[in-house]
């Protein structure tokens, strides 16, 4: 009897321990970030000019992803400037090693100081066929080897047209989250329709979803979602920067088109890096 009553209290303690924990809102400490994302552009010549032009700022966190051929020139490059540049990788295999014909494992990449990778994106989506279960394995590969995940979601445009786009972010998420426990990732919130074709997705837009995003993240980590860094993707550019900075849950971009060229996305880095200091 005596030892149902301990376990009885015990359970009473641990219950409404959760309980308060799962509604406490910690203070959160979000890095901002401004990540560049080539994808198959640029030679050896123009990322030397690229990181010889490139400014940065140390407010903001930069991450450069060129494609796999110039990541060791990449990271070269950055150790000569000096400048306060991460290098990611655009994609990543799930294995440690093995006969994986043109892959390139999370190892090879922390070898040529890659320290983020982009997983998921929608190109790879579409035109490698990666669905949610293999960005599941590469998400866990990528923290089990330390590198921090940059996990794309994002619905197409007849996804949103036919109102489904919160239904698809939260499969995406619940998908490449499963039997994950860290808080260690970075999502990049990436509506399909707006990548590439200069129809940006609004701030208040992107807000919202964002805010719903974080929802669901809390659903899957619990109270530790509230440090996951959320990212807009999406023909983000130097003039619609600064109405995503102000955005709560909007901590920076992923750029494409406009990172390829140093001026341009010095641009964004300086967008961020004052809304940053005006903190
Ligand atoms: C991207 O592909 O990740 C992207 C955001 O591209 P763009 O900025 O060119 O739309």
């Amino acid at each position: 009897m005596e030892q149902s009553i301990e376990i009885y209290i015990k359970n009473l303690v641990r219950d409404a321990i959760s309980h308060t924990l799962s509604g406490l809102e910690l203070q959160h400490d979000r890095k901002t970030y401004v990540i560049g994302n080539w994808k198959m552009n640029n030679m050896v010549a123009e990322a030397a000019e690229f990181f010889h032009d490139l400014k940065s700022n140390k407010n903001v966190s930069v991450v450069i992803c060129p494609p796999t051929q110039l990541l060791y020139p990449a990271h070269l490059l950055i150790k000569q400037s000096g400048k306060p540049i991460a290098l990611g990788s655009q994609n990543v295999h799930w294995a440690d090693q093995g006969a994986y014909t043109g892959e390139t494992s999370t190892s090879m990449l922390l070898d040529v100081g890659c320290e983020y990778v982009i997983i998921g994106h929608s190109e790879r989506r579409q035109y490698a066929g990666e669905d949610d279960q293999l960005v599941n394995k590469k998400v866990k590969q990528a923290l089990k080897t330390g590198l921090t995940p940059i996990i794309c979601i994002g619905e197409t445009l007849e996804e949103k047209n036919s109102r489904q786009t919160e239904r698809v972010l939260t499969t995406q998420l619940f998908g490449a989250l499963k039997d994950v426990s860290s808080s260690e990732v970075i999502i990049a919130y990436e509506p399909v329709w707006a990548i590439g074709t200069g129809q940006s997705a609004t701030a208040d837009s992107a807000q919202q979803t964002h805010a719903y995003i974080r929802s669901v993240l809390k659903q899957i980590l619990g109270p530790q979602a509230v440090g996951i860094s959320i990212l807009y993707g999406g023909s983000a550019n130097e003039s619609n920067a600064a109405d995503y900075c102000v955005m709560p849950d909007i901590d920076g971009v992923l750029v494409g088109g406009a990172s390829l060229k140093a001026q341009s996305f010095d641009g964004i880095i300086n967008v961020f890096a004052k809304g940053e200091k005006s903190k």
